[in-house]
């Protein structure tokens, strides 16, 4: 199983890609937890990307590519994995393109015999603004959340066409209770892997 999970800010990707990589023994892999974790332990990474995190900002792609090639090398994720929050602009999916041909138990990145897949939940910008605030992280100010959405919609939301082009996306409603989106998601990896 190997699978992006994208969406906007607040969808709900971290709570379900944790849930579901519990249940099927598959690392999940969050982007956005492992610069938090070198922002608190104030490694040189984490002090350079802080600014853009409080800023609502994407880290710089080089930044990102180094941590992803590093975890992605990692025994434990030769059977597979959920990515949250990457990758995150069209420059990093054609990265991890490239990485995935060298990676253990990578595999193909394209045609049928691809194992990977990009899934979207969708969920609506007033929904987003109240889970988010109610959330109450250090980066879930209403200014930071605003250019947070904004940059999603330019960077991130175009890797839904690159990933329909190729055949890998699969589209779920995130504007449903956690549990009904975690029974969607079941059912539509289950038949698309
Ligand atoms: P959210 O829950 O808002 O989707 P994340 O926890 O995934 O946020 O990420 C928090 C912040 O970490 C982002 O706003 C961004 O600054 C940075 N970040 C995480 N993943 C990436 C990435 N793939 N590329 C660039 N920046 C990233």
């Amino acid at each position: 199983m190997q699978l992006i999970f994208m969406g906007p800010p607040g969808a709900g990707k971290g709570t379900q890609a944790q849930l579901l990589a519990a249940l099927w023994k598959i690392p999940h892999i969050s982007t956005g937890d492992i610069l938090r974790a070198c922002v608190v332990a104030k490694t040189p990474l984490g002090e350079k990307a802080k600014a853009y995190m409080d800023a609502g900002e994407l880290v710089p792609d080089g930044l990102l590519m180094d941590i992803v090639q590093e975890r992605m090398n990692q025994p434990d994720a030769k059977a597979g994995w959920i990515l949250d929050g990457f990758p995150r602009t069209v420059p990093q999916a054609a990265f991890f393109d490239t990485l995935l041909c060298d990676v253990p138990g990578g595999g193909p990145t394209s045609g049928k015999d691809c194992a990977l897949r990009a899934v979207n939940l969708d969920v609506p910008d007033n929904v987003l603004v109240t889970r988010l605030l109610s959330r109450g992280r250090q980066d879930d100010n209403e200014q930071t959340i605003r250019r947070r959405l904004q940059v999603y919609r330019e960077q991130t939301e175009p890797l839904i066409e690159f990933y329909r082009d190729r055949e890998q996306l699969v589209a779920v409603d995130g504007d449903r209770s956690m549990q009904e989106v975690t029974a969607q998601l079941q059912q539509v990896l289950s038949r698309n892997s």
